[in-house]
């Protein structure tokens, strides 16, 4: 909504399921902003599970833990809003212990990625304070995930990121990861926390009923 002419992530799943026959596509939205097209998208549908981090509330509004998706879809969309001011170890704990086990019951047969690096620690937008060892985190859980499940088939798309020094730090450490060329980090110094205590980490909520593994 108002960024995009076309939402690539939500054409490639939807390519992936009906082209080639793909059962259980797993879509992560790191980016910043809750991805409302393609949560819309996929909203009625198991085959495609959503899972987005976002910033809330924040453009473009939507994206709070009830958003969960609907009839068959119910629990294939899972929404986890956070406060600005998140750093490092929190997003890594965050995929880590929420989204990590909600992969592990889905089995992905691909994940793609909404590649937005808008959480960057100077992004004018953003709010967060996510550094390079961050994305190095995040995309190392990733390319573990796509290993465990669905090995080579990983993808992502550039979504958002204004601060130009962001950019090269984000997608040059998730290429290098990606592409194997530099080894996935085995996790995060949570002594290098930049937004403190354990205690302003967020929780699975309503995504919990829908997964065994978070009960
Ligand atoms: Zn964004």
């Amino acid at each position: 909504m108002g960024f995009c002419l076309f939402n690539n992530v939500a054409l490639a799943a939807a390519h992936a399921v009906e082209a080639l026959g793909r059962r259980r596509v797993l879509v992560l939205d790191p980016d910043v902003h809750h991805g409302n097209g393609t949560q819309r998208a996929f909203y009625g549908r198991r085959d495609v599970l959503y899972v987005s981090s976002h910033r809330f509330p924040f453009y473009p509004g939507t994206g709070w833990f009830d958003e969960l998706g609907t009839g068959e879809g119910e629990g294939f969309t899972v929404n986890l809003p956070l406060p600005p001011g998140m750093g490092d170890a929190d997003f890594h704990h965050l995929y880590d212990r929420v989204v990590g086990p909600i992969v592990a019951e889905y089995r992905p047969e691909l994940i793609l990625i909404s590649a937005g690096f808008d959480t960057w620690k100077r992004d004018p937008l953003g709010g967060m304070r996510v550094t390079e060892d961050g994305y190095a985190a995040l995309f190392g859980l990733f390319r573990r995930w796509a290993d465990a499940h669905c090995p080579g088939r990983i993808a992502a798309t550039l979504e958002g990121g204004y601060d130009p020094a962001g950019l090269v730090a984000g997608v040059r450490v998730a290429l290098e990861i990606l592409s194997g060329e530099r080894p996935a980090p085995e996790g995060i110094d949570a002594g290098a926390c930049e937004s403190g205590s354990g205690d302003r980490r967020p929780g699975p909520a309503h995504a919990l009923p829908y997964w065994k593994a978070l009960r």
